[in-house]
């Protein structure tokens, strides 16, 4: 089928009002909660042919995140769809008003690969919950869960409510070529301009889940190895293939040297002397991510780590210091197991050299020091992100997850999933037994009130 038909077929469907009742929307969400449960040990063992993630990994950031944003908005979803009524203005007296949410109709969401579970589903979760079709693009790199994302999804959904189309660069162009109501990517900055311009041609609104250089800030007064532990943990979870994955560090000059020894003991704790032996340590998603990431290796001195083996595309966690600052690493996204560590002097030079660089998806900064806190969570703009920890903030339902400039556009999870795929469409209602001529020409003696009512 082509993605013309594809499209026709789903929009058929939309119209038909079949996904609009709640008692459907609430169905389609335990279908979905119940393949999570019947199909775990496949989709678990397909991301790890994938890239050989742990499975405490696969479930704790692509299933258990899945199961609470259903669980959470089954609950929540008969408040959610209610009308939400808004006070009225004087100069309309008398009348109600209201706002609805309401489905856009038909939705594209293209996923990358890097947590191919996560971020096909969880998407899909608000776009149903809000009364949407769904058509879903998993990455072709994650091959092995795609295909059996696909299965499943063919399995329990209708082909016009729910399909899953699998396929590259040339699928994803002709699914972009179409007039879908909503599109949600999530994926690199570079593509997400292409989905962008897409969208522009047929006017159809975006969420563009980005990516970026997240920094973290560690200044003088952190507690040095909490925060080593919590960034090794952030940085080297999924082999460093994560959007929110603090890209690299500055460290206040007088705790550097500290600072990195606890970095290399915590990666130490979590992987073992060799981490290629670990069962707790994913793998690079391909040869070419491979091989682009050995390549910064030469961008600064290797502190500690950087072994790698090519035949399993295997990198081991790296922390580089003594970085330039004009070096590739620091100017790409890393997203892979490097991690650069350079020093600032003043806290001021640290938000300088955030500031210069494109607004990332997230920013850290480890600090015992509220005055420090407010000036770099004020000054620095970032889509999300954390004091004293890092990822983390990704796993919280109430709070909206998305990125600023460079690095996206829109936000979802919990509640915002259900408003970024609903449109709000604002009612006032009037009644008849009332009509103050006041608004009718002739208009002579009525601009003084008017100015008086509005100013
Ligand atoms: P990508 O942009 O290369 O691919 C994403 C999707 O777009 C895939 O489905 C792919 O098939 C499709 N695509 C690729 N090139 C295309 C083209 N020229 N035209 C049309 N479609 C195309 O991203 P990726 O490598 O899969 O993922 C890594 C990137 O995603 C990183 O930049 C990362 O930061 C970002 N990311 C962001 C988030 C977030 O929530 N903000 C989450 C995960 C990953």
């Amino acid at each position: 089928m082509s993605a013309k038909e594809l499209l026709e077929k789903h929009r058929t469907y939309f119209r038909s009002g079949a996904t609009r009742p709640l008692s459907f929307r609430i169905h389609q969400l335990e279908t979905l909660k119940k393949i999570l449960v019947e199909h775990e040990e496949e989709l678990v063992s397909a991301v790890y042919k994938d890239f050989k993630k742990p499975e405490m990994e696969t479930y704790a950031t692509e299933l258990g995140i899945l199961h609470d944003e259903i669980s959470y908005t089954i609950r929540k979803l008969r408040n959610w769809i209610k009308p939400k009524r808004v006070s009225g203005t004087l100069i309309n007296f008398p009348s109600s008003n209201y706002t609805v949410a309401e489905p856009y109709g038909a939705v594209l969401i293209i996923a990358p690969w890097n947590y191919p579970i996560q971020l096909a589903l969880l998407p899909m979760v608000g776009a149903i919950a809000a009364g949407n079709t769904v058509v879903i693009k998993p990455s072709e790199l994650s091959s092995n869960t795609s295909s059996v994302l696909k299965k499943i999804i063919d399995a329990w959904f209708k082909e016009e409510f729910v399909t899953m189309v699998e396929g590259g660069v040339e699928v994803n162009k002709d699914l972009l070529d179409q007039d879908f109501d909503y599109i949600f990517f999530t994926g690199s900055t570079r593509v997400g301009k292409i989905v962008m311009e897409a969208a522009s041609k047929h006017l159809t609104p975006v969420t563009l889940e980005l990516g970026g250089k997240s920094p973290c800030i560690v200044d003088g007064t952190a507690k040095i190895k909490t925060a080593a532990k919590r960034i090794a943990w952030g940085k080297f979870l999924n082999a460093g293939q994560t959007c929110v994955a603090p890209d690299y560090v500055l460290v206040h000059s007088s705790v550097k040297d500290e600072f990195l020894q606890e970095l290399k003991n915590a990666v130490k704790g979590f992987y073992g002397v060799n981490p290629k032996l670990s069962p707790n340590y994913a793998r690079i998603i391909n040869g070419d991510h491979f091989e682009r990431l050995c390549s910064y290796l030469e961008d600064g001195e290797v502190y500690s780590g950087g072994r790698f083996d090519a035949d399993e595309c295997y990198l081991e966690p790296t922390i580089l210091s003594s970085v330039k600052r004009e070096s590739r690493v620091m100017e790409e996204e890393i997203f892979g197991p490097i991690l650069p560590v350079m020093e600032f002097n003043s806290i001021a030079d640290a938000i300088h050299l955030v500031n210069a660089k494109p607004k990332p998806l997230a920013l850290y900064l480890f600090t015992e020091n509220s005055t420090t806190e407010r000036l770099v969570l004020k000054e620095c703009s970032f889509g999300g992100g954390a004091v004293n920890d890092v990822v983390a903030h990704l796993g919280n339902r109430y709070l909206p997850f998305g990125g600023v400039g460079n690095s996206g556009m829109g936000v979802y999870h919990g509640k915002s999933s259900f408003d970024t795929f609903s449109h709000t469409k604002s009612i006032m209602r009037k009644p008849t037994w009332l009509d103050i001529p006041f608004r009718y020409a002739p208009y002579k003696g009525k601009l003084k009130w008017i100015k008086k009512i509005l100013n």
